[in-house]
């Protein structure tokens, strides 16, 4: 009989983690792989911005969507792809989530900060503190957006060195474009005003504990140069691993695909459907592309556990600087659409090539898994709830199984679902239109509340659309007591609200 995750039980950890399935077989296999390398590994993740579950070939989109992404596929095929990871709603809870193993209800930054509000990761630990203890070099390149005060930037959180920007491409951008915002360009006043605001307009070098420095305005031109500058310095921290004795974190965040895209001259025009959003596709496949060469060439591919994703779904509120997502509405929503991400894992020779996966991985399972393999599964903070289960043995054993049994979906400071299996139970969510739903993007919507909830089959039903909880009464009690526990949790260890709605 095969494991049912419905029907199987889950075992405790501990009263600040998220219990478990245990699979025995799969953790032995798992621990052989994992003594069999005799090092503890690098880790590399790459994290897109608001580029959709579908838009690369491996996922069902590119050629056929005006972008192919061959070094993208190509990865997926000499590893696992997941099609069952998630993100939250929106960049900053997202990557906060990704770097602490927390919910956005627990860390507290619920939504982006924007034009320099304060707040930010300030307090939290993160992996790359906690891998910086075990021994490792941390890097973090490229988009930051976890806050902009002294306290909540990289070099103040775990990271020995930072080159990029700390908040988000369009707020360099959007005022300085005449077509966005007129208003603004042919103003003086309001281009003064907005060069007011207390964010800061470039980007910046960083080493641990010390003062930013700027390195460039962020102006367009200089944006369109952004990702090309950021994979070279990554290029070049990879290389100058090569040889080392201790193991490293790299953290590359890329500035595309947000809106607005700008790409790179080399890339203008180079896709198919000749749009700056596909053309940016182009440039951050190419950027995989020679991120892997590098490590290739540098023999330390077997060395090092890759994991490229994106921190939520396509912007429509933006389209078409967005794109394909094959489920209901988008970032900034608690549809499947907005938080059901591209996952892609590899570590040639330890996780077998050719492998898709459905079972559940959520982003906060990246740190304490993360910390499993670097041999620092005690470093896991007990002092907080931690939300992210280790998935070890998932990603490593062939044909593993996921560790996880619920996938929660939090909108803001509400609670608004729960997925087990191929099941989706839905107390709140974004209002969007039932029978249109490539329509509005997650920002547009109302919260709405259900009377007595919804339930939905992701497998029948990807794009939520026909609730069927009428005529599936007999799984209501089993996300009634995943609820109770899960909210049982927030209650007993209450999290914080940095970044929320009032
Ligand atoms: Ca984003």
């Amino acid at each position: 009989m095969g494991f049912d995750p419905i029907a199987a039980p889950t075992t405790p950890v501990s009263d600040t983690r998220e219990p478990v399935f245990v699979h025995e077989g799969q953790l032995a296999e798992a621990a052989r792989r994992v003594a069999a390398r005799g090092r503890r590994p690098n880790v590399l993740v790459v994290v897109f911005d608001d580029v959709g579950w579908g838009d690369f070939g491996c996922y069902g989109g590119g050629v056929a969507f005006g972008a192919p992404t061959p070094n993208l596929d190509r990865l997926a095929r000499r590893g696992l792809l997941l099609t069952s990871c998630y993100s939250e709603p929106s960049c900053t809870p997202s990557r906060a989530t990704l770097l602490t193993g927390r919910l956005p209800i627990r860390h507290g930054l619920q939504r982006p900060p924007m034009y320099g509000e304060r707040g930010g990761l300030e307090g939290e630990v993160t992996l790359a503190h906690l891998l910086a203890e075990a021994g490792y070099v941390t890097q973090a390149v490229g988009k930051w957006h976890l806050g902009e005060n002294l306290a909540s930037q990289p070099q103040h959180v775990g990271f020995d060195d930072f080159y990029g920007f700390l908040s988000v491409s369009d707020m360099y951008t959007e005022w300085r474009d005449p077509y966005f915002f007129p208003e603004i360009v042919y103003s003086d006043a309001r281009t003064e005003w907005v060069k007011n605001m207390p964010f800061n307009r470039c980007f910046v070098h960083a080493t641990r504990g010390g003062e930013p420095e700027q390195v460039e305005e962020v102006d367009i031109p200089a944006l369109s140069l952004l990702d090309e500058k950021w994979a070279s310095y990554s290029i070049d921290f990879i290389r100058g691993r090569a040889g080392r004795d201790e193991p490293w974190f790299l953290y590359h965040g890329t500035r595309g695909a947000h809106f607005d895209n700008y790409p790179h001259e080399r890339f203008l025009g180079a896709s198919p459907a000749k749009h700056p959003y596909k053309d940016t596709l182009l440039e951050l496949d190419d950027i995989v592309g020679r991120l892997v060469a590098a490590l290739e060439e540098t023999g330390q591919l077997e060395d090092t556990l890759i994991f490229v994703t994106s921190d939520n779904g396509p912007h429509m509120e933006n389209w078409p600087d967005a794109a394909f997502t094959p489920f209901r509405c988008a970032k900034g929503s608690t549809w499947e659409g907005g938080v059901r991400v591209p996952g892609i894992v590899a570590w040639p020779g330890t996780i077998d090539g050719e492998r898709v996966s459905d079972g559940l991985f959520h982003f906060s399972d990246l740190l304490p898994t993360v910390l499993t393999l670097a041999g620092a599964a005690d470093k896991v903070p007990t002092d907080r709830f931690v939300d992210g289960v280790d998935q070890t043995s998932f990603l490593l054993a062939p044909d593993g199984l996921s560790n996880r049994k619920y996938q929660y979906y939090w909108l803001l400071a509400d609670l608004s679902a729960l997925r087990v299996g191929e099941y989706k139970f839905v107390l709140v969510s974004t209002s969007d239109d039932d029978t249109d739903v490539a329509g509005p993007g997650g920002f547009t919507g109302v919260t709405q509340r259900y009377t007595y909830a919804r339930l939905y089959n992701l497998y029948l039903d990807p794009k939520e659309q026909h609730s069927y909880l009428t005529r599936k009464l007999a799984y209501n009690e089993a996300f009634l007591h995943g609820i109770r526990h899960h909210l049982g949790t927030v209650m007993q260890f209450p999290g914080k609200k940095v970044m929320g709605l009032e």
